[in-house]
């Protein structure tokens, strides 16, 4: 199995050494693993939030290391960007300068507000859930459209507090998802989600049927910020992908899919 959703405590809000999280996904007896800590927020210092940009090169040389020490696990570089649509240009510039294997996009926020962060909670009182939601699918589908990036990282975020549209949105995701596929992105089901206020894998069966319909390459993620939370509940995943006819996970390398391995091998 492969998780490459995995944090470092250098984003300032993840804990443990990155040698334990080596070390975990060994223990689960996982072939491969990424990092793919919080990409530094180019217009803004938030070190509760992400690396800097003087700590890439550190980064990068800790991942080196690990791949020495640990020939027995293939190690990826990746990294998570916070998608800002007026900052493609200069987050396009910087991902190429870099040597990773994928990169994973969230949007974690709509403007200036951070809206899964449990102290900006309170703002969703002030919010129309609907024009959240309309919002929200708008950033990701300009994510998917920039195409900068490789992996949608929990791709319903949106719901982490349990506030639900009124409206059926099953129009909106759809759309989403063949977006998604025209811009050969891989979407992750992540487990994270069961830990949040929703309790919810991201993203809901009802994308992942859509994500079938349009044949959405996928992989299965932690998004893991303590070494014990690499490969989280993943069977649970597996499971479900199994459950809507999905057969393979992407894997990655110098920012192309190389394969899609097959599901059932992998647990
Ligand atoms: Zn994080
Ligand atoms: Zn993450």
């Amino acid at each position: 199995m492969i998780d490459y959703h995995i944090h470092t405590k250098r984003c300032g809000h993840a804990s443990g050494e990155m040698y334990e999280y080596v070390e975990r996904a060994l223990e689960l007896g996982f072939e491969e693993m990424g990092f793919s800590d919080h990409f530094p927020f180019i217009d803004r210092v938030r070190p509760e939030l992400a690396m800097s940009l003087s700590e890439l090169p550190d980064y990068f040389y800790d991942v080196e290391q690990l791949r020495k020490q640990y020939p027995q696990i293939t190690i990826r570089l990746g990294t998570e960007v916070d998608y800002f649509p007026h900052l493609e240009k200069e987050i396009g510039g910087l991902l190429a300068q870099h040597p990773f294997d994928y990169v994973i996009v969230g949007v974690h926020f709509i403007g200036d507000w951070n809206f899964d962060n449990p102290n900006e909670k309170n703002e969703w009182q002030q919010r129309d859930v609907n024009e959240v939601y309309e919002q929200y699918i708008q950033l990701l589908q300009q994510a998917a459209n920039s195409r900068l990036f490789n992996i949608i990282a929990h791709c319903d975020l949106v719901k982490i507090f349990g506030y639900r549209p009124t409206r059926d949105f099953h129009e909106q995701w759809d759309a989403l998802v063949q977006c998604f596929a025209q811009n050969d992105l891989v979407v992750e089901i992540s487990t994270a989600g069961l830990y949040k206020p929703v309790g919810e894998i991201y993203p809901s069966e009802e994308i992942i049927g859509v994500l079938k319909k349009y044949d959405v390459p996928i992989v299965i993620s932690s998004d893991a910020h303590q070494p014990q939370n690499v490969g989280r509940n993943f069977d649970q995943a597996i499971n479900l992908a199994i459950r809507h006819g999905i057969k393979s996970i992407a894997q990655f390398e110098k920012r192309k899919i190389i394969q899609q391995l097959p599901i059932r091998h992998h647990y």
